[in-house]
């Protein structure tokens, strides 16, 4: 299943720690069942959500068959209504680079 990044950054003003309109939605997407919301958009697995707080950035690691349906899953939450976001297809080191590597160079 393809691996995806969605790469995530808001301004100081318009985080959830901040703002009570973007904090709403944030809880609201929280707080309901994300996961199976997800599937409707084709993301099959939420592998990771990881946040740095203080610089206003995220990256979450999704498993999904489409990006286009990934980013209609973050205008459809609210995501997308406060960050601004870029969707990374991703490999993982093992299967992908190391894989990669010894492919490319014959090794
Ligand atoms: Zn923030």
């Amino acid at each position: 299943m393809p691996l995806f990044g969605i790469y995530g950054k808001h301004t100081t003003e318009a985080c959830p720690w901040n703002n009570i309109e973007t904090a709403k939605i944030l809880l609201k997407l929280a707080e309901s069942d994300v996961d199976s919301q997800a599937t409707e958009y084709k993301i099959h697995k939420i592998v990771g959500q990881y946040h740095s707080a203080l610089e206003h950035t995220f990256l979450w690691v999704v498993e999904a068959q489409d990006p286009h349906l990934i980013q209609e899953f973050c205008v459809d939450t609210g995501v997308a209504t406060f960050n601004e976001l870029k969707f990374v297809p991703l490999i993982t080191f093992r299967e992908g680079v190391v894989s990669g590597i010894k492919k490319i160079h014959s090794l």
